[in-house]
């Protein structure tokens, strides 16, 4: 099993890069998005997490890493795992390495995104999302080819509520103070490669491309 780490803010393009390395065979993991799934379905863990989540908190470690480890649990050999918004806290990258070194497996690259505050804000109060597929927009940067409908299933695009500008600050925040210290967790294991996220869509996803998707 191997791994990679897409690690950056909210809004920098993880989910959007992430779309050609699922076409290499990564198989990818958002826990934003396991969690939204988990909202939809209103059980007792999402109707707790969208509490969270509409705040721009982070849901708590156990949660998200108990999401981790079933997916460990059901991977065959030869799985390579594509990680979107996990981890987010030291103690989740070191549950990471944990559950990586007991299947033997091995992480690989974490590919950072840099992207200034600005360009965050920008791209997450334009983002539009199919509430069908999940497939991710932006009004101006990346339309849909009609409308408010997604271009893969003519699904309804919505906003997401935590992309409302004050909880955007918030997400924002809470990354400098939680999540930006794994920059130095992975540089010390000489993992970190550093792509510059304020590029276009096509130029951040050739330059991830570039280092994981041969
Ligand atoms: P993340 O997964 O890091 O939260 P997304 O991939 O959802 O970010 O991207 C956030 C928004 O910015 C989306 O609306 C997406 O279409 C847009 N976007 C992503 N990458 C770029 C880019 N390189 N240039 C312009 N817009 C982008
Ligand atoms: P994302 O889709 O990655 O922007 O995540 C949306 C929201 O889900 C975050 O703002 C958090 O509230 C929650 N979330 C996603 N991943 C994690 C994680 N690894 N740890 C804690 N909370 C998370």
């Amino acid at each position: 099993m191997t791994a990679i780490v897409l690690l950056g803010p909210p809004g920098a393009g993880k989910g959007t890069v992430a779309e050609i390395l699922v076409e290499q065979g990564f198989e990818h993991v958002s826990t934003g998005e396991l969690l939204r799934e988990q909202i939809r379905l209103k059980t007792k863990l999402g109707l707790e997490a969208a509490q969270l989540i509409e705040k721009g908190l982070l849901v708590p470690d156990g949660v998200v890493v108990g999401m981790i480890h079933s997916l460990f649990d059901r991977a065959e050999k030869g799985k390579k795992f594509l990680f979107d918004g996990f981890p987010r806290t030291l103690a989740q990258a070191i549950k990471l390495d944990e559950l990586i070194a007991a299947v033997g497996g091995t992480l690989s690259d974490v590919i950072l995104l840099e992207c200034e505050d600005e360009v965050i804000i920008k791209r997450l109060s334009g983002r539009r999302t199919c509430e069908k597929c999940g497939t991710v927009y932006h009004i101006t940067y990346n339309a849909p080819a009609s409308g408010d409908v997604c271009d893969v299933d003519g699904g309804r695009l919505k906003q997401r509520s935590d992309d409302a500008v004050d909880t955007i600050q918030k997400r924002l925040d809470i990354y400098a103070e939680r999540t930006a210290p794994l920059i130095g967790y992975y540089r010390d294991k000489g993992l970190v490669h550093v792509v510059d996220a304020t590029l276009s869509i096509a130029e951040v996803r050739a330059a991830v491309f570039e280092r994981v998707g041969k």
